[in-house]
């Protein structure tokens, strides 16, 4: 906690080493990764998940149709929406609401966004009409986790910067969802990519004590929910994610997903028990957070980001590396490209 009352009096904490440009790469190639690992599963009971991602991360089997594609790689909105996020980044040098909106309606316009969530798409719809991006996004209490699938880039950006990594994050999700939770959930996964660049060894008590100080500033529910995985991280999968599947929701409430749904906080708690499970290990992570069933592109999408920022692309699996894709184009080399743009650019200040 000594931790986390440093931070709070100070708008800025020292780095030391600054994080890699590997680990940037890492953080945007393993968000793809996981996405495209569990997009031809999304929604599928874990059955399904356990005998898909047996096939493609334990046997290497990388033949998957998914969306008429017989190559394995495709990823989906999560993934498309968090590199757009951090062309944005790049280009503004600081979160911009307006041109992130731009980039999302733009996105939906094109017609190349990928196994896009009902919400987000909606608001698409209302921004590319003129709705203004502050009151564009579906209200509470749809909360799902469109805002914080797409997030990762902002624990990058601001990751020495706590209380600007809370606003923008909080920011950007208020583009498309209302809800606090929504904000809560995305300043959970920025703030996870943030601590996980400080590499070490990490041991998830103090990861999430310090994690839901900062999701505490939005929302005090869920903060407790991230504060109280660290009791949840011991225990095996089967048992973790009936706990997980119902968190924050209210008693008796009965929804139509197996495994994990797209509501956001659910979502954010099995990414985050994924990467903690297993830091060192990045497929171990995609497979937990694939494995599960449900909205499992997303889980996937999240815990890879985090795991990525950790790991650095070096450690990355170079098979997987190779294949991700959107649409024949954004694949490894022009990722790679974006994020150590993005890295320079963010470096360089820091080093004068
Ligand atoms: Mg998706």
């Amino acid at each position: 906690m000594l931790a986390a009352q440093s931070i709070r009096s100070s708008a800025q904490v020292v780095l030391s080493p600054l994080p890699s440009r590997e680990q940037w790469v890492g953080c945007l190639v393993g968000q793809c990764i996981g996405d495209a690992v569990g997009a031809p599963v999304e929604g599928l009971p874990p059955k399904d998940c356990q005998k898909h991602v047996e096939k493609v991360l334990r046997q290497g089997i990388l033949d998957d149709t998914f969306l008429g594609q017989s190559r394995f790689g495709q990823y989906t909105d999560d993934s498309q929406l968090a590199r757009e996020l951090l062309l944005s980044l790049v280009e503004h040098g600081q979160f911009h609401i307006a041109d992130y909106a731009g980039r999302i309606a733009r996105l939906f316009r094109s017609g190349e966004v990928v196994g896009a969530g009902k919400a987000t798409a909606e608001v698409a719809r209302r921004l590319s009409e003129g709705v203004a991006p502050d009151e564009a996004g579906i209200p509470a209490p749809s909360a799902g986790n469109g805002s914080a699938m797409r997030v990762a880039p902002i624990g990058l950006w601001y990751a020495d910067q706590p209380e600007a990594l809370i606003a923008a994050a909080k920011e950007q999700s208020r583009i498309t969802h209302q809800d606090n939770r929504c904000a809560a959930g995305a300043v959970a996964v920025a703030g996870a990519v943030a601590l996980a660049l400080r590499g070490g060894s990490l041991s998830p008590e103090p990861f999430l004590a310090e994690l839901s100080e900062w999701v505490r500033a939005v929302d005090q529910t869920v903060a407790f929910d991230v504060y109280q995985l660290s009791s949840w991280v011991s225990l095996s999968p089967d048992a973790a994610s009936t706990f997980m599947a119902r968190a924050g929701l209210c008693p008796g409430y009965e929804g139509e997903w197996q495994g994990i749904s797209g509501y956001v906080v659910s979502s954010v708690l099995w990414s985050l028990y994924s990467f903690l499970r297993s830091p060192s290990d990045f497929l171990q992570t995609i497979e937990t957070a694939v494995a599960v069933g449900g909205d499992v592109d997303t889980t996937a999408a999240m815990a890879g980001a985090m795991s990525g920022a950790y790991l650095s692309v070096t450690k990355l699996p170079v098979h997987l590396c190779e294949r991700v894709t959107d649409q024949g184009r954004w694949g490894l080399s022009e990722l790679t490209q974006l994020a150590e743009r993005a890295h320079l650019a963010w470096t360089e200040p820091r080093r004068r």
